[in-house]
């Protein structure tokens, strides 16, 4: 059975983190003495940004471990703010609805939409995008995260500029320069770093948000071709949110500072 507000009629929302979104929403939730805030966080990151309200850092143990954190805290609402290729996490949060009767909303940020002037490719993984880059170019500048760079490391004949918060571990590609950064990134410093590297590919996956598109445009501007990954499958049945304030709705929450 769902848990109700505590005797004090707070509200315990449980925030699975990891992206921009996640921590707007802690931000608007938090300093609500009618709610309560938790963002979980995967532990991926060394030293992560941390948003304001509770926090954990762990994986839960699966479907079973996150509905018992769920029971076991008095969670009254889960919001699946992970990103959008966080696919194992997502369908874990369906299985834990359906154990506890908790609602659940997933607050998906939209995909990015190619416009005139683009030049993209799709693949459905990143193991396909590898597939196809070398036809594309031989400079890439990969923005796909260093947990799947493995899937390029057999293409000895490319040269990658990688960027990440933090530094990837192998196997990655033998002709390879790690940028070491956190977005949001700028249309100016995208430009920059496109030329400075003489980059002749993109590869990103379809995460959308506005942190890092910038980049969308330096590669139009430049003719440069991008190499999209399109999203995983999420689970069906679940209540989607695409932005804050959509969830901030399913919330009954007032958006602060706002009427
Ligand atoms: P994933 O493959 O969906 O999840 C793998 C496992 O990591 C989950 O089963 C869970 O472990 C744990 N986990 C994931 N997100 C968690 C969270 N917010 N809190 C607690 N445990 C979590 O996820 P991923 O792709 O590795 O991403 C990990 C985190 O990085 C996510 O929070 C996501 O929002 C963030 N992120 C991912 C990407 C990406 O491209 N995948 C990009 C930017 C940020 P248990 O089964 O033990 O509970």
């Amino acid at each position: 059975m769902p848990a109700e507000p505590d005797a004090a009629g707070a509200r315990h929302v449980l925030v699975l983190g990891g992206t921009t979104e996640a921590r707007e929403l802690a931000e608007a939730l938090a300093g609500d003495p009618g709610c309560r805030v938790t963002t979980s966080l995967a532990g991926r990151v060394a030293a992560p940004v941390l948003p304001p309200g509770g926090t954990r850092i762990g994986g839960f143990g699966g479907v079973g471990g996150l509905a018992d954190w769920i029971t076991g805290h008095g969670v009254t609402h889960v919001v699946d703010a992970t990103h959008p290729f966080a696919e194992q996490m997502s369908f874990h949060a369906a299985g834990a609805q359906v154990r506890t009767g908790v609602p659940l909303l997933a607050l998906r940020r939209p995909g990015w939409t190619a416009g005139p002037g683009d030049a993209w490719t799709f693949a459905d993984s990143l193991a396909g995008a590898a597939a196809l880059l070398p036809a594309l170019g031989s400079r890439a500048f990969l923005t796909t995260g260093r947990m799947g760079l493995h899937a390029f490391a057999h293409l000895t004949d490319t040269w990658f500029l990688v960027r990440s918060v933090d530094a990837p571990s192998p196997p990655v590609p033998p002709r390879l320069e790690v940028l070491l950064d956190r977005g949001p990134f700028g249309l100016e410093g995208e430009r920059e770093l496109l030329a400075r590297h003489r980059i002749d590919v993109l590869v990103t996956k379809d995460s959308g948000g506005r942190a890092t598109a910038p980049k969308l445009i330096a590669a139009r501007e430049a003719g440069i071709p991008v190499l999209v990954v399109r999203r995983p499958p999420a689970p069906e049945g679940v209540a989607q949110a695409a932005s804050v304030d959509a969830a901030l709705r399913w919330l009954d929450h007032p958006r602060p500072g706002r009427t």
